[in-house]
């Protein structure tokens, strides 16, 4: 068995498949809470406002394998779940009905974000092809950007779309500045946040004093936006700030959460309650997996994961299932709450 498993080793492809476990409800004993009973007690409300505490839910680790697993999206109408895995250069697909785990998409550019359009369409952030891309209906695919006043974007790095069609979108740099997320490369553009009108094609700046803009999310009726700073990884800052959005322009900036250093947090979601769902990781690991802020700000709750928490997404036919990407595996719990986007 040994010999066997240092043979597949030595094939990235064969390796990976080896590796991929999936399970519809498998739920593992994690981290140093081996002995969990209902309910499940790495639910933490701080708040009696927090929303994730179904007493008769668990987490589940759903799927790992992996080695960065990043930009979860959901698609309801098919009953799967997407997300980008980056230093293996695909997109992984699992379906919540059997829990089949499969590609949906190999040689992904080194995608990293996924959202999806208001027609269904599947947007991605690609780090290796420094572009954001638009999958069609039919399979094919459009590239909506990949220069800013003819210079390369960095490296998107995670979006989302507004109710016009406009696709907002990070570009901190993070896919090329190595080889493992992308490719070692020249930064053109300064770290921003753009705003593109897909219709016509044109783009603009719509934040530009961020350290590492990351994961950005608007609120339900689309007043306000959320944006993190990831910036810390290169010696900034570590926050969750939130502007008015006014028409196609941003105002009103202010810090919105700020406790995560020396960690940091990566991607967020709202639900329909105007809570504000955001990764936690990369510090004590006590503090891995999942922060819930209060509309006023107010930390309300916690989800405690056995690895670092990159992004998040609602999913499940209900939009009451959370679906988070840590490291190297995918975890799911239900909440009492909807996720605020549609799909
Ligand atoms: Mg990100």
């Amino acid at each position: 068995m040994m010999q066997r498993r240092a043979f597949l080793a030595g094939t990235a492809a064969a390796a990976t498949a080896a590796a991929l476990k999936s399970a519809g409800a498998d739920v593992l004993p994690l981290g140093d809470l081996p002995n969990w009973r209902y309910p499940d007690p790495r639910v933490e409300a701080l708040d009696k406002r927090f929303k994730a505490k179904v007493g008769n839910a668990a987490i589940e680790r759903i799927a790992t394998g992996f080695r960065w697993a990043e930009g979860p999206v959901y698609f309801r109408d098919g009953g799967y779940l997407l997300w980008s895995d980056i230093p293996n250069n695909r997109i992984m697909r699992w379906l919540e009905d059997d829990g089949h785990l499969s590609v949906f998409r190999a040689n992904s550019n080194y995608s990293n974000g996924n959202t999806r359009d208001h027609e269904g369409r599947l947007i991605t952030c690609e780090h290796d092809a420094r572009r954001v891309t638009r999958t069609e209906l039919d399979g094919s695919m459009t590239v909506l950007i990949d220069n800013f006043q003819g210079k390369k974007l960095n490296a998107p790095n995670d979006a989302v779309v507004a109710a016009d069609g406009a696709v907002w979108f990070t570009d901190p740099g993070y896919g090329i500045f190595g080889n493992y997320e992308g490719h070692k490369a020249e930064l053109e553009l300064p770290a921003r946040v753009y705003r593109l009108d897909v219709k016509t094609g044109q783009a603009t700046v719509v934040a530009d004093d961020f350290d590492k803009p990351n994961g950005l999310a608007f609120s339900l009726d689309e007043k306000k936006l959320y944006i993190i700073d990831s910036g810390i990884t290169h010696g900034g800052r570590s926050n969750l700030r939130v502007f008015d959005v006014s028409g196609d322009k941003l105002t009103n900036g202010k810090v919105f959460a700020e406790n995560f250093a020396p960690g940091f947090t990566d991607g967020v979601r709202t639900d329909i309650d105007g809570n504000v769902w955001c990764s936690m990781g990369w510090a004590d690991p006590k503090e891995d997996g999942v922060r819930c802020y209060a509309p006023n700000g107010d930390l309300i709750g916690k989800i405690h994961l056995p690895e670092t928490c990159a992004n998040l997404c609602f999913g499940g036919k209900k939009r009451n299932r959370l679906f988070m990407t840590a490291s190297t595996s995918v975890y799911a719990t239900y909440v009492e709450t909807q996720g605020a986007l549609k799909p």
